[in-house]
């Protein structure tokens, strides 16, 4: 099992085992015991999909507060392309940017700038040699994750350049540098405004060896009405923003793969899909692909589990905001386009444990594999999920790991107690 910090948490004074959770995560990280669920750390991939489905609100995601941000002499807000979706009739994102300012920011550098630079370096990347094909992106953790959990023989496929989060942090510290030499890093803080638990975690694990540049993460569901309060739609507002379509563009599925330029893509969206192209990426059953954008989420980040809006909704309002504005305002010059600087890269991958490995041990690996195939032909096969885990396959590992008994299964208890009394019944009568 690896240390991996997590976001995703269960209230258990909340919870009531209703099972809706086990039956929708997709890693099968969720079992219900004595009537409340309960998380395998190191199956979870922080998704955010039991957060959405739980209906008592007993899965939450542990982000910082804004306070957190009060130990820092220059605090830095990085809102990432979703927020500018989630407001009623905005039709200027210098509302949203002013309104970070009034909140007690002393400066905003937007995702969606960062994103508009990967992604004219992805088209420089995509055009190098020796570059294993297709190019997964590498925008959402908890599709580097899942890979690194489930398919880690995709981890060269990976595109090895730093996500528009992290390039914004390092682009927002340059900036405060210039503007305030005498701060020193430990003074300049931070603060991503997130869609998703997914980038809390990343941003408390880092990617490999990378440590992330951000500080804190706070939940746009949290900071929604603050933020509303400070917003003011006026004609005198400040031009903040230097996003185009692009980079807003990247909120949604596909916006990050069309801003390649380049019809050799594939774009799709929500975990069971992700999981599908994963899956055929690895048996070589997709065509020929230069470039793959993958989000966990359904609609891209503006589906993720701290948003405020419906993600359909909220795409429509970024097509709205998205119409008058320029394509990209952020195209690299003839001498940045020569070369990706070295700092936009991840010095290496991570190294898991990966989840679908039974023990450490090959040959005790395959003696167990043997023995859950067998047991497995001995349950019911219904995946009812009255054993506490979410399919008969899944609750013959955890027996043959010894994570669970098999006296768990009530449609097996209930047959071998109605043979029992057959057979007793059969004894009696022959007395
Ligand atoms: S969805 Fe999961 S966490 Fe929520 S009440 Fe049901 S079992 Fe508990
Ligand atoms: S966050 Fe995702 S992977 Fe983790 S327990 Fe919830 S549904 Fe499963």
């Amino acid at each position: 099992m690896d240390n991996y910090e997590h976001s995703v948490f269960l209230d258990v004074k909340k919870c009531i085992g209703c099972t809706t959770c086990l039956r929708h995560c997709p890693t099968q990280a969720i079992r219900i015991k004595d009537g409340k669920a309960e998380i395998n750390q190191g199956r979870c991939i922080d998704c955010g999909e039991c957060i959405k489905v739980c209906p008592k609100k007993a899965k939450k995601a542990v982000c910082n507060k804004l306070s957190d941000m009060d130990r820092f002499k220059w605090k830095i807000a990085l809102p990432a392309p979703t927020l500018y979706g989630q407001f009623e009739n905005l039709e200027n994102a210098d509302y949203i940017l002013e309104g970070l300012l009034k909140l007690g920011f002393d400066d905003v550098v937007e995702v969606a700038t960062a994103a508009e630079i990967v992604s004219a370096y992805t088209r420089l990347y995509l055009k190098g040699e020796n570059v294993r094909k297709p190019v997964i992106s590498s925008a959402c953790p908890v599709v580097l994750r899942l890979i690194s959990l489930r398919f880690p023989s995709l981890q060269d496929n990976i595109m090895p350049m730093l996500p528009p989060m992290e390039i914004a942090a390092k682009m927002a510290r340059d900036k405060a540098k210039e503007l305030h030499p005498e701060l020193s890093q430990e003074e300049i803080g931070v603060c991503f405004i997130s869609p998703c638990p997914a980038k809390a975690s990343y941003v408390k694990n880092g990617f490999g060896t990378y440590k992330s540049k951000v500080d804190t993460v706070v939940s746009i569901s949290d900071l929604y009405f603050e933020l509303l309060n400070a917003m003011e739609h006026s004609e005198n507002t400040h031009p903040l923003s230097k996003s185009g379509k692009i980079g807003i563009g990247w909120a949604t599925s596909g916006g990050e793969a069309t801003a390649l330029l380049n019809d050799a893509y594939l774009a799709a969206d929500g975990i069971e899909n992700v999981n599908h192209i994963l899956d055929q990426i690895e048996n070589d059953t997709i065509p020929p692909l230069e470039f793959i954008e993958l989000n966990a989420c359904t609609g891209g980040c503006v589906g993720g589990a701290l948003t405020m809006q419906n993600p359909f909704i909220a795409k429509a309002k970024l097509q709205t905001l998205r119409r008058y504005l320029p394509v990209s305002q952020n195209f690299l010059s003839k001498e940045d386009s020569k070369e990706i600087p070295e700092d936009f890269f991840f010095s290496d991958m991570p190294s898991y444990y990966p989840i679908s490995r039974l023990s450490p041990s090959m040959s005790e690996s395959m003696r167990m594999m043997a023995e859950i195939q067998t047991l497995r032909q001995t349950l019911p096969g219904i995946d009812c999920g009255a054993c506490g885990a979410p399919t008969c396959r899944a609750f013959a590992e955890d027996v043959v790991k010894g994570t669970a008994e098999l006296s768990n299964c009530p449609i097996l208890y209930k047959e071998e107690l109605k043979q029992y009394l057959n057979k007793k019944g059969d004894t009696d009568d022959s007395k």
